[in-house]
């Protein structure tokens, strides 16, 4: 009878426990009408129920009624195939949240199923050093920088090493580091008519990798009259870590955020990472059930903004020079789906003369970046990184704008690969160029 018992014992569904238990209220908002299907990245690529939201918020349901395990195969399979790229969640008539929903249960997979030991020493390195230590992160970016201007990176492609070290592709993503990276509490940029005071989100790769997006964000807000710093103690957003399902990590950097823009004073805090953007925004579910910090982190989240958001709010300062372009706009997830801003910046590139801007078919599908995404599962997203290409060149658009930075290397590498010679702009760097600002130099660099 006690091995009958034991048996029965270890066969029994592993259930949703501990700590970020998927909220069965949001589980129960489904009510499988299916609209949200044809949105959905993985289900037009796989046509399989199972790999569209609706299938997956049945999988979660399982689990939390007990007729599945949380160990199953095929649940931890479909929780890390989806994107998170929120495309269901803009689409849904019940108001089903599906990011909160996925990153719980991701949560859940975190602290219940065992990894190999090599991937648990990889996520503790790799993955945790630069996003918990930005220095190390703008310091690796100085080395990069001087790696592209020797051109050791097209000595080490051209003799077939960076193959050898299964690098070719991971190199390849990004792109010319134009400047010095940028550390909080250095620079400002002071309007000459001052309207209001606005503190930059610095972010981790865009500090390091696209400083000179950073600084153009700058001068385009002071340009609209925000006297604009970068507030010291910043760091990571911590998005890499809710999406993966490691939010304990992303509490920690969030705590660390909200006192950093508490101490700078009043003003929004401009975002103009989409991904960053909507992890700050979130800061009041993340912390919503810490003592200290979750009323602090609702009205920091108020104060967040993206770039396109504020810069619309107003009537934009008329930029005063001709930017003789063609460009078409794909739209980051976190932007359009997250944030739900789309309008905003069309608006402003029609604010800026000579500019014409060419839509771009399917412009809100996910490019397959979504956070590390194209680094750990690079098939299904090099699948979705060509058909954004082909999208791209199909507009005959020189350029194609975004405002993302893993958007950004992810068409980079994917307009590349489809041998397009269409170049990758932040908005902000258009946006600076219209105002005469200085376009940062880049040197030519030999991807391909
Ligand atoms: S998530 Fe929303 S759109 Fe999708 S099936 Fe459920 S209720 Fe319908
Ligand atoms: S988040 Fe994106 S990939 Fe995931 S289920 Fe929703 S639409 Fe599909």
């Amino acid at each position: 009878m006690a091995t009958v018992n034991l048996i029965d014992e270890l066969q029994r569904p592993v259930p949703f426990s501990g700590q970020d238990v998927p909220d069965d209220d949001l589980l129960r908002a489904c009510v499988h009408c299916g609209m949200c299907l044809p949105t959905c990245p993985t289900y037009r690529e796989t046509g399989d129920e199972a790999s569209s939201p609706r299938g997956r918020l049945w999988l979660m349901g399982a689990v939390a009624e007990g007729r599945l395990s949380l160990l199953d195969e095929d649940f931890g399979e479909q929780m890390y195939q989806c994107l998170n790229c929120r495309a269901c969640e803009a689409v849904c008539p019940s108001g089903v949240q599906y990011g909160p929903l996925v990153e719980a249960s991701r949560a859940q997979l975190e602290q219940h199923r065992s990894r190999p030991w090599w991937q648990n020493v990889l996520r503790s390195s790799v993955m945790s050093w630069p996003f918990n230590n930005v220095r190390l992160m703008r310091g690796g970016a100085v080395g990069l920088r001087l790696y592209q201007q020797i051109g050791l990176g097209s000595f080490l492609r051209k003799t077939g090493i960076l193959r050898l070290l299964r690098l070719e592709n991971l190199e390849r993503m990004v792109p010319p580091i134009a400047e010095s990276p940028i550390s909080p509490g250095h620079d400002t940029w002071t309007p000459d008519h001052r309207l209001a005071d606005a503190h930059l989100f610095n972010g981790c790769v865009m500090s390091s990798v696209f400083p000179d997006v950073n600084r153009a964000t700058g001068r385009v807000l002071a340009h609209n009259g925000y006297a604009t710093d970068v507030p010291i103690g910043q760091g990571c957003c911590g998005a890499i870590y809710s999406h993966t399902g490691m939010l304990d990590d992303a509490r920690r950097l969030a705590r660390a955020n909200i006192d950093a823009f508490e101490h700078a004073g009043s003003g929004p805090v401009v975002c103009n990472a989409a991904g960053c953007g909507s992890a700050l925004k979130e800061y009041g579910h993340l912390l919503k059930d810490d003592p200290i910090y979750a009323d602090r982190a609702r009205t920091f989240a108020e104060r967040v903004v993206d770039v396109n958001e504020l810069l619309d709010q107003q009537p934009l300062v008329p930029p005063t020079k001709t930017v003789d372009l063609t460009v078409t706009l794909q739209e980051p997830c976190h932007l359009a789906h997250a944030q739900r801003i789309s309008a905003q910046p069309r608006s402003l590139l029609r604010q800026i003369p000579g500019l014409n801007l060419v839509e771009m078919h399917e412009s809100s599908l996910c490019c397959g970046s979504a956070g590390i995404y194209n680094i750990t599962r690079p098939q299904m997203a090099d699948v979705l990184g060509d058909r954004k290409a082909r999208n791209a060149m199909a507009t005959g658009a020189g350029t194609v704008i975004t405002s993302n930075p893993g958007c950004h290397m992810q068409l980079r590498t994917s307009l590349l690969r489809n041998g397009s010679e269409q170049e990758v702009e932040h908005i902000v760097t258009i946006l600076d160029e219209a105002y005469g600002g200085k376009k940062a130099e880049r040197w030519a660099i030999d991807a391909r």
